[in-house]
């Protein structure tokens, strides 16, 4: 097994549910005693839901029309084919979500939606869900934003647009040498857009199209870490004379939670990893982050929120593995 990892995503998992969490990163630990409950929960970690896949597909769409709008400007290529990008997502979804339907969930592939997989929904369900990436995709065109990055791809120096279709792990990576107690630790961290421009001038700029928190106050988290990761990149944690600008935009309404990165902001996110990885220890054995060996699956406790339950991908083994384990 990798040594322990820290992510964003990975923290939500486990204050979501201890259960889940171990669902999620450790259920190889049920592979010798239980194999075919261990077969299962493989099969459901690569679940999606509609939401989650919808919420995929838009970074696809906005991805690929960024990269068609960066040809563009810096390499004199065509202005990007909105209405082609369209009918290219629009056709790759339908093919997969057949694909999920006609699955049989006996074995390994690499997607399925978990509304298929435990039978609540039928075709209908596909074309809201194409009708609201468009949704975004258009309504992104249309904001500020899509005019503010046009003008910073012409004084660009350096850009970064995550690829959904290729994930690239050696750029998501953190380089955390340069933070005591963190080396043994791997943190993988990717905003969907930055760009540097001008001398120390950074903007982040992340997609989100979930549920909206209507709260606007403050820099998420998520958004600290993007800039603790270019400051590293530059083998430092002090902002210095570096200028970040960062932005998490709710698609379609638009609606923002931005900032400038504050020296208290990085602070505050190491000091959050540090006691999140104090926390995701005590789930190992003799707390070793670089054997990072889960204790037995009892140490995880399941949430006593029941609403939290209804849509988790797990629920159908989070049941029979606790009928045995009562009976342990
Ligand atoms: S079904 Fe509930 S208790 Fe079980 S893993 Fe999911 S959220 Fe946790």
């Amino acid at each position: 097994m990798t040594s322990l990892s820290w992510s964003n995503t990975r923290i939500t998992v486990l204050e979501y549910c201890q259960k889940k969490y171990f669902f999620t990163y450790y259920s190889d630990g049920l592979k010798r005693k239980y194999p075919e409950l261990w077969k299962t929960t493989k099969i459901l970690r690569k679940l999606k839901s509609l939401d989650m896949w919808m919420w995929e597909m838009t970074h696809k769409i906005l991805s690929l029309y960024l990269f068609e709008l960066k040809k563009h400007i810096l390499d004199n290529g065509p202005i990007p084919n909105k209405n082609a990008i369209i009918d290219l997502v629009s056709k790759g979804m339908e093919e997969t979500f057949a694909i999920s339907k006609a699955n049989d969930y006996t074995d390994f592939v690499e997607f399925w939606l978990s509304e298929h997989f435990y039978k609540e929904i039928d075709d209908s369900a596909l074309a809201p869900v194409i009708q609201k990436i468009v949704a975004n995709l258009e309504a992104f065109i249309a904001s500020d934003y899509h005019k503010r990055i046009e003008q910073r791809f012409r004084k660009w120096h350096h850009i970064y647009i995550e690829d959904p279709r290729r994930p690239n792990f050696e750029m998501m990576k953190v380089d955390v040498r340069h933070i005591p107690w963190l080396e043994n630790i791997s943190i993988l961290a990717s905003p969907d857009f930055w760009l540097m421009f001008g001398d120390n001038n950074y903007l982040i700029l992340d997609w989100k199209s979930g549920k909206e928190s209507l709260d606007v106050s403050g820099i998420t988290d998520q958004l600290r870490m993007y800039a603790l990761k270019i400051l590293l990149k530059q083998k430092n944690t002090q902002i210095e004379n570096r200028h970040i600008d960062v932005y998490e935009v709710y698609l379609p309404s638009l609606h923002e939670k931005s900032g400038t990165i504050q020296q208290e902001d990085i602070d505050n996110i190491i000091t959050k990893i540090l006691e999140d990885v104090e926390y995701q220890k005590q789930f190992l054995v003799e707390q070793d982050a670089e054997r990072n060996q889960p204790l037995n699956h009892t140490a995880f406790t399941r949430t006593s929120s029941g609403k939290k339950c209804i849509w988790c991908t797990f629920r159908s083994v989070c049941q029979q593995l606790k009928e045995v384990e009562s009976a342990e």
